[in-house]
C-alpha cells in the first residue's frame, strides 16, 4: 500500500485454456480456486470450488480460510478503517457490510462448518478424512457478501465498486499450520499462498471490470455482462467495477500493461508510468510473470493498493503524486505480489523494496525530476523528524522494523519505521556494497522466492551469497541499534 500522508518524504513536490487446467479430481500440485460471483447492488452471490493442495510435510484435518470482508460488519472488534480516516472513508454515514457462508460441501456432501478466530474473521472446514502431504481435497462455498458504503479495499464508492477480498481465502501456511489474519486498520493485513484461479463475474452489461486475471471469454445476456478471466500462481483475486471506467492499453515484452480511468485528461500519461515501472523492473529484479498487468484509478483511502496484476490507485491523490504511487506499486508486484511475505509480522520487508524501487524509478527516469541524492536527503529528514517527534512526545523512538502491525501506535510511526528508514537503509547498504552486489542480491532474492514466502533471514542471505557482509548491517536496522 502507499499512503496519502504528505509527511512522506517523497511529496516534495499462452492462449488461456492452454495455461489454466482447472482440475477438480485434485491431481495438479497446485491450489486451485473457480469462483462464479454476480454483483448486484450491494451484494455479491458467489460459489467457489477450491482444490487445496497439501505442499506441506503435515496432515491437516480441517481448512481455514479467512473472512477479510467480515471486517465491515457491524460491531467487528477491529474496525478495517482507522480513526483518522473514518469521517472521509465513510462518505455517506454509518453503513456496513460483512459475508455470509451459505453452504460449505465436500464431496458433494454438507460440511458442518465454522466462523471463528479473534474477530468472525475465520471460516474453519472440518474434513472428513485428513489431506495428507502431496494429497488435495475438493471444497465448494457459496457465500454472499454485502459491500459498505466505504472507500475501502471492499465497498462501493461514487464511482467504482472495489472487489477485493469479497471471497473466503485460505490463510496461508506458516510453520506447517494456517495462519488467521487479523484485518489491522493500520498496513496491509494479508497473508496468503499462490493459487491459480478462474473467475466468471455477472454484473449489469454497463460496468467495465478491471481484475488481476486475463479474459478468457465475455457475452451479455438480458442486460447482463458475464465475463471470466483466469490468473495462475496469485495470492489473491482482485475487482473493480465501474460504469464510468475508459481503459488505455499498451505492451512491455509479453505483458499487456492496462490503465483504467475517469475523468482523467491524459490517460496515456499514467500508462506509460506503468510501462516504464514494469520495464525497469523487469530489467532490476527479474521478469515480471503474469499475462497482464492493470492500474484502476478507483475509490481509496489511501494512495494505492497493490493486488495480483493488479494496483488500485486513489482519484483523490494530487496529479504530482501519481507517478510515484504507480512505481511504488507496481514494484510491489515483485515484492509481495511474486516475492510474498507475511505483511502482518514483516511488513517492512515488502514497503521497504517497494519504497526503494521508487528512487530507482525516478534514477532511471530523469525526466520527472527527481535524483537519488535529493530523494534521499527528503527521506533522512522525514526520518529525522520522526525520531524528533517520537522522542518529544515518548522520551524514545522505537526504530525496530522486526514487529508486528500489532505493535505499531501510529500510521505515522509504520510509515516511518516500515517504509521510510528501510528505503534509507537500502541506500546505504547500496552505497557500501557497490550497484553490483546489491543488484545481483536482488535478483537472487527475487529467483530464490519466486511464488513462495520470503523472511528477513532469507533477504539477508541472498544478499550475503552475492558478496556483500551484511548479517551486522541487517541487525543493526531490523532490531533499531542504528541510529541515523
Ligand atoms: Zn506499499
Amino acid at each position: 500500500m502507499r499512503f496519502l500522508s504528505k509527511s512522506l518524504a517523497f511529496l516534495i513536490l499462452l492462449s488461456a485454456f492452454a495455461v489454466f487446467s482447472f482440475s477438480c479430481g485434485g491431481g495438479g500440485k497446485t491450489t486451485k480456486y473457480e469462483i462464479t460471483a454476480e454483483l448486484d447492488g450491494n451484494t455479491v452471490t458467489g460459489e467457489e470450488t477450491v482444490v487445496f493442495y497439501n505442499d506441506t510435510d503435515n496432515a491437516f484435518k480441517e481448512l481455514k480460510f479467512n473472512l477479510f470482508a467480515n471486517a465491515f460488519r457491524k460491531n467487528a472488534k477491529r474496525p478495517p478503517i482507522s480513526a483518522i480516516h473514518r469521517a472521509s472513508a465513510y462518505y455517506n454515514g454509518e453503513s456496513y457490510g460483512g459475508i455470509e457462508i451459505l453452504s460449505v460441501k465436500c464431496g458433494g456432501e454438507d460440511v458442518e462448518f465454522s466462523i471463528c478466530g479473534e474477530d468472525e474473521n475465520i471460516l474453519c472446514v472440518p474434513l472428513k478424512t485428513e489431506v495428507y502431504p502431496s494429497e488435495s481435497v475438493k471444497i465448494t462455498i457459496a457465500f454472499r457478501t454485502t459491500l459498505a458504503r466505504v472507500v475501502a479495499r471492499t465497498g462501493i464508492n461514487e464511482n467504482t465498486v472495489n472487489l477485493a477480498n469479497f471471497y473466503p481465502i485460505l490463510c496461508g501456511i506458516q510453520d506447517g499450520g494456517f495462519y488467521e489474519c487479523v484485518y489491522y486498520s493500520t498496513g496491509d493485513p494479508f497473508f496468503s499462498d499462490c493459487a491459480d484461479y478462474k473467475v466468471t463475474f455477472t454484473l449489469p452489461e454497463e460496468f467495465v471490470l478491471a481484475t488481476s486475471g486475463k479474459i478468457l471469454e465475455s457475452s451479455v445476456k438480458d442486460g447482463k455482462r458475464t465475463e471470466t478471466f483466469y490468473v495462475n500462481s496469485a495470492r489473491s483475486f482482485a475487482a473493480v467495477a465501474s460504469e464510468k471506467f475508459g481503459v488505455v492499453s499498451g505492451n512491455v515484452g509479453k505483458t499487456q500493461v492496462n490503465y483504467y480511468y475517469y475523468d482523467d485528461e491524459n490517460p496515456e500519461e499514467f500508462l506509460s508510468v506503468a510501462e516504464k515501472s514494469l520495464t525497469l523492473f523487469n530489467d532490476l529484479f527479474g521478469e515480471y510473470p503474469y499475462p497482464v498487468y492493470s492500474v484502476a484509478k478507483t475509490g481509496f483511502i489511501e494512495g494505492g493498493m497493490e493486488f495480483p496484476a493488479l494496483t488500485f490507485i486513489s482519484d483523490s491523490l494530487e496529479k504530482s503524486a501519481f507517478s510515484e504511487v504507480i512505481a511504488h506499486e507496481t514494484a510491489h508486484q515483485w515484492w509481495q505480489t511474486v516475492v510474498g511475505n507475511n505483511e502482518i509480522e514483516y511488513a517492512f520487508l515488502d514497503e521497504g523494496l517497494a519504497e526503494y524501487s521508487v528512487v530507482l524509478f525516478y534514477e532511471n527516469y530523469p525526466e520527472y525530476g527527481f535524483t537519488r541524492k535529493t530523494l534521499l536527503e527528503a527521506s533522512e529528514k522525514t526520518y529525522k523528524m520522526f525520531c524528533s517527534v517520537s522522542d518529544k512526545l515518548f522520551g524514545k523512538t522505537d526504530t525496530s522494523m522486526m514487529r508486528g502491525l500489532k505493535d505499531f501506535g501510529s500510521e505515522y510511526e509504520y510509515v516511518n519505521v516500515c517504509y521510510v528508514q528501510p528505503c534509507i537503509m537500502y541506500d546505504l547498504l547500496r552505497t557500501t556494497a557497490g550497484d553490483k552486489v546489491f543488484f545481483s542480491g536482488l535478483k537472487k532474492y527475487y529467483r530464490e522466492y519466486f511464488m513462495k514466502n520470503a523472511t528477513p533471514d532469507g533477504l539477508i542471505s541472498c544478499f550475503c551469497s552475492a558478496g556483500a557482509d551484511v548479517e551486522g548491517f541487517f541487525d543493526g536496522f531490523l532490531y533499531g541499534k542504528v541510529i541515523l
